[in-house]
């Protein structure tokens, strides 16, 4: 039996004194595998990787580890308490509008330090070196900086050194009404395989505020410049965005099938040590982040969603109907929406009500399969 250590992480205060807390969960592991941070929640609405996170710890006491596990359920206080009426917002900061997932941070010059200094070192020099060099950058960014820090931001970043601090991260979101998929470098490529999810975006070397960028694209930029300077360099750190579904939702037995499906992936990186978690044998598709389309609502109206998730839809199959019930009488009630190439419906908008140019649906186009 593994013991876990429990603490609460202090990231912000409210206008009443009261401290903004995460709760943090870590186990240890032998030192012989990599280690990881998972998190989940960082988006209000996105509740399923909580579930997902218990199921993970239930297991987690009871499996030879390898590696160092930190798992951070709640992991922004502000977003997950962030209601109206019924619903639950969270993806944007109230006050600023900006995406709670968009303010990590990526300083591109430490790569030039590091390079400077150790060009001819071993690879666990380097990779020593780096983090540090990023985690003391963050730390100075939280404490030095004379003009303060967002909320989001000061979140972000402690969040963000616990991330840095081990190899392997993933994090825990959800679609609005969403299948299954999975948001991996395409460096990483290989291990999108090895976990129990049908779609997978392969996203470019391009920073834009987000964990899991703010993770990997640091050590692939640094694996690209040794490559110019002639060392082909395997750092084995890994970063992952994983959408686990639909948001306002609580499942623990479909928690429990993502756990396993999480696990399989630690296996396979040699986290874990338990033949228990293999990954499933079923069809994965992907495509480019180029290719993976918003398709707006071309009117408003109340949408009847058709297409299936994670199903082929052919060109000109429907994808969605719209009534328009202003219409009806002396004009067309009912209007089917359909594109003109094959796509694979990933998630679509929560609400039947949309304004012309809602996100209707996101596709796959000019998919493969992995
Ligand atoms: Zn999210």
């Amino acid at each position: 039996m593994n013991k876990f250590s429990k603490q609460l992480l202090t990231v912000g205060e409210m206008a009443s004194g009261v401290s903004l807390t995460v709760p943090v969960y870590q186990l240890k592991g032998s030192g012989s595998g990599p280690s990881v941070y998972i998190q989940a929640n960082i988006h209000g609405a996105e509740v399923q990787g909580n579930a997902v996170i218990y199921q993970l710890l239930e297991q987690l006491q009871s499996i030879e580890l390898f590696g160092d596990i930190t798992l951070v359920p709640y992991a922004n206080p502000v977003a997950c308490n962030h209601k109206n009426g019924e619903y639950t917002l969270g993806r944007f900061d109230p006050i600023t509008g900006v995406n709670w997932n968009r303010m990590y941070h990526f300083n591109e010059s430490l790569i030039d330090s590091v390079i400077e200094q150790h060009q001819d070192s071993d690879v666990d020099t380097i990779k020593k070196a780096f983090k540090q060099c990023m985690l003391a950058d963050i730390q100075d960014q939280i404490d030095h900086n004379n003009y303060g820090l967002s909320t989001g931001r000061r979140i972000a970043y402690q969040l963000q050194q616990m991330a840095h601090s081990a190899d392997i991260v993933l994090d825990l979101h959800t679609g609005p009404i969403s299948s299954k998929h999975l948001y991996c470098p395409e460096y990483l490529t290989g291990s999108a395989s090895h976990f129990n999810i049908p779609h997978t975006i392969l996203i470019p070397n391009t920073f834009d505020g987000a964990m899991d960028e703010a993770c990997f694209c640091p050590w692939w930029s640094l694996t690209q410049r040794f490559q110019k300077l002639g060392r082909n360099l395997d750092f084995n750190q890994e970063s992952f965005t994983v959408e686990l579904g639909s948001q306002e939702l609580i499942d623990l037995d479909e928690a429990l099938v993502d756990a396993n499906s999480i696990l399989s992936y630690l296996q396979y990186k040699n986290v874990v040590n338990s033949k228990r978690y293999v990954a499933e044998k079923m069809t994965r598709h992907a495509c480019y982040l180029k290719d993976y389309k918003v398709y707006y609502a071309p009117m408003g109206g109340m949408v009847d969603y058709l297409a299936t998730f994670g199903e082929e839809l052919k060109a000109g199959e429907p994808l969605a109907r719209i009534l328009r019930m202003d219409n009806y009488g002396d004009g067309n009630a009912l209007h089917y929406l359909t594109l003109e190439q094959d796509v694979i419906p990933i998630l679509h908008f929560a609400s039947a009500s949309v304004n012309q140019g809602t996100q209707l649906y996101k596709l796959f186009t000019n998919y493969f399969t992995l």
